[in-house]
């Protein structure tokens, strides 16, 4: 058994939005992975579950990863380390359009609990890895027990979060909760750093949870998806070898949108809608283009009326926060 520290409140509610399925098209369900924690909350702490998890049992005194200025990730670790005691050192990418280095949204989180950010150019920021490692060598010199993870927490480890994600979800299933114990035709998720397809392509298929899991592109291409998440299956399965089924993926990257972290206005507006018919707060990184790539798939036949669609809600509000002065045209 792998050193596994709870972390999230679980089971996630998975709740049917009559407003969001006329809107969309599909029978769908929504699991609320938003609400994974408090203000740590989001899919990452799936993730952080297993990956903090080992951090312990190898007796880490520091942790060490990256992300953007607003990234979810990096302040999931963050708090989560402040509740274990340990030190947590951020490799955060500066000048993104989706945020200024200010302390607005995640990054006034990350700094609230002490996080020690080291701001990091876009230049730099590709050699994330070698960054990462200099640092994880300078502070063990130093006396400390580093503890790297890599951007997102999408490695094999990290995955097994999503793995774990599915099989409760397979619970519900059986509890009778949407519709009881039929498996849903779709997952619906967004797509940063790979680790929640991986894991969730694995799980649905061990827990027979969807046929297929279309994961929405946030900025890199199809291609780019494909190779990274085809890598963290391979690691996930070489922990653990039992994960020999998988439900089909689909990577979809014509929701990416302008940019990184950047909406085009009639992703702006959609996500609007979204919230004024529904309630459901979703992100300008990453929920609100999914879901908006979700519906252009269904508006163009790709995935059938009617459907029966689970979209994964993988949090992201403080980043939404963050971009305040983006919504000033469309509200
Ligand atoms: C990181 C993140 C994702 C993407 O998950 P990956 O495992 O990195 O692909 C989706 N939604 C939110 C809100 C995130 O923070």
């Amino acid at each position: 058994m792998r050193a596994r520290i709870p972390l999230i409140h679980g089971p996630t509610p998975i709740v049917r939005s009559k407003a969001l399925s006329s809107m969309l098209g599909v029978e769908l369900y929504i699991k609320r992975d938003d609400t994974t924690g408090g203000a740590e909350a989001g899919n990452k702490l799936r993730k952080l579950e297993f990956l903090l998890g080992d951090a312990i049992d190898r007796r880490a005194t520091c942790v060490i990863t990256c992300g953007g200025t607003q990234s979810n990730h990096a302040r999931a670790t963050a708090i989560a380390a402040a509740g274990l005691g340990l030190r947590c050192i951020l490799f955060l990418r500066m000048g993104d359009a989706e945020g200024r280095p200010e302390h607005i949204g995640n990054m006034l989180l990350d700094r609230l609990v002490g996080a020690e950010i080291r701001p990091t150019t876009a230049q730099e920021y590709r050699d994330r890895t070698r960054i990462m490692t200099d640092a994880a060598h300078a502070l063990e010199d130093a006396g400390e027990r580093p503890y790297l993870i890599q951007e997102g927490g999408s490695n094999g480890l990290g995955a097994l979060g999503y793995v774990e994600a599915m099989r409760e979800t397979r619970l519900q299933l059986d509890h009778g909760i949407a519709g009881g114990g039929i498996a849903f035709d779709v997952i619906a998720h967004a797509c940063g750093s790979g680790g929640t397809a991986a894991g969730t392509v694995l799980g649905a298929g061990e827990s027979d949870v969807a046929a297929q899991v279309w994961s929405f592109a946030v900025s890199d291409n199809r291609h780019h998806f494909e190779q990274i998440i085809a890598r963290i299956i391979d690691e996930a399965r070489a922990l653990d070898p039992s994960l020999t089924r998988e439900a089909r993926l689909v990577v979809d990257d014509g929701a990416k949108g302008p940019a990184y972290a950047v909406m085009s206005e009639e992703q702006r507006a959609f996500l609007v809608r979204v919230a004024r018919t529904s309630g459901i707060l979703l992100d300008p990184s990453y929920t609100g283009k999914a879901m908006f790539g979700l519906a252009q798939a269904v508006a163009r036949g790709a995935i059938p009326r009617g459907a029966r669609v689970l979209f994964l809600h993988t949090g992201g509000l403080p980043g939404l926060l963050a971009q305040g002065p983006n919504f000033e045209g469309v509200l």
